[in-house]
């Protein structure tokens, strides 16, 4: 068996309540770019053998997902370094030992894009925001200069994953999904 290629060229992860199960969807810039990890890769996982592993080091967790391919030439596993996040610390409460996995697309809109109501990465409505000048947030004490918000599209496609585990940083390298990462990809 040749070394698996990983691969990194994704924004981040959303988990979101889509469907009764959480979803965790690696975000992808473009539709292009979705179908291509799609239709190149992920189509072909074989549910059942798709597992994610989650390591926590700090403030940060890796992100670690891989599975056996009906065309195991063209497949790669993925990975990310990632900041904990609220979404995050709910998936790990609650995922209740299953998930979807889809595919996002993400988009930055700015204030010209979105109606009075759409919230801003500030936690501010659009119209709290100057609309004149350069969109600085009106709130009180808010130091927010622009409006952006960061909106995610799940796409319909799925596959159902009910092999997920946490791991301790200190035994993580025990899971060989974890360990072929790391001896790839952690420089220390
Ligand atoms: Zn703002
Ligand atoms: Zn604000």
């Amino acid at each position: 068996m040749s070394a698996i290629s990983w691969f990194d060229d994704f924004e981040g992860i959303a988990y979101r309540y889509y469907d009764l199960r959480m979803n965790i969807a690696p975000l992808v810039s473009s539709r292009k770019e979705y179908a291509s990890i799609w239709h190149d890769t992920i189509r072909y996982w074989i549910d059942p053998t798709i597992k994610i592993r989650f390591v926590e080091t700090g403030d940060k967790y890796w992100f670690i997902m891989g599975a056996d391919s009906q065309k195991p030439e063209s497949n790669i596993s993925f990975f990310k370094l990632l900041q904990k996040s609220e979404h995050y610390e709910r998936f790990k409460k609650g995922h209740g030992g299953e998930a979807y996995l889809r595919l996002g697309t993400y988009a930055h809109k700015s204030l010209k894009d979105v109606k009075k109501d759409a919230l801003c990465n500030c936690g501010h409505e659009a119209v709290d925001h100057d609309e004149n000048d350069n969109d600085e947030c009106l709130y009180n004490k808010c130091d927010c200069k622009e409006f952006s918000s960061f909106q995610v599209n799940l796409l319909k496609r799925k596959k159902t994953i009910t092999d997920i585990a946490f791991l301790d940083e200190k035994d993580a390298t025990d899971d060989p999904l974890v360990k072929a990462c790391f001896d790839a990809n952690k420089s220390e």
